[in-house]
């Protein structure tokens, strides 16, 4: 089967995501990834912006979870409890079984369900196989390491060419 590995929408920060923006997409159900999306990997709990935000999506219709490949289930399940969301950890991604687990979990199709996420190679292409659309952010916090920044060099041209360029 072919996909391409070119998101749907790219953003600067996930704050971005209104629940309008989401409810305009017909997106009722937001997979999100947890490091460098919603929160650098050295922030060890959800501050006050990831809290607000979450909140205004439960407000706002729009049920938010956790698809991680996080090793340790301590890191997500501090961030979910914290936050009062759900979550699916060692997802595997690129593989597609938190995808479908989510999916089948929330009971919503998939067509109203997408994939918030800042790597091309797990989340964009995990999304992307489990057929639902893909939403990218800067990684939040900037990349860290070297091999960081050339890989989020490398995934540049792709958000580029990406429907819509939301950055700008
Ligand atoms: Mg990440």
């Amino acid at each position: 089967m072919a996909f391409s590995l070119i998101p749907d929408y790219v953003f600067n920060d996930y704050t971005a995501l209104t629940p309008a923006f989401l409810r305009a997409q017909g997106i009722r159900l937001l997979l999100s990834d947890l490091d460098y999306t919603l929160a650098p990997k050295s922030q060890k709990e959800p501050d006050a912006a990831l809290r607000t935000w979450t909140e205004s999506l439960r407000a706002g219709g729009v049920t938010l979870a956790i698809i991680s490949n996080n090793r340790s289930p301590v890191r997500v399940e501090r961030f979910c409890g914290g936050l009062g969301i759900s979550y699916i950890g060692h997802a595997g991604k690129p593989g597609t079984r938190g995808i479908v687990e989510a999916i089948r979990k929330h009971g919503v199709p998939a067509s109203e369900t997408a994939m918030l996420g800042d790597k091309l190679l797990t989340d964009t292409l995990a999304a992307k196989r489990g057929g639902i659309r893909m939403l990218m952010v800067e990684p939040k916090g900037g990349p860290v390491g070297a091999w960081n920044h050339v890989l989020h060099g490398m995934q540049e041209p792709f958000k580029r060419a990406c429907r819509q360029d939301m950055r700008r």
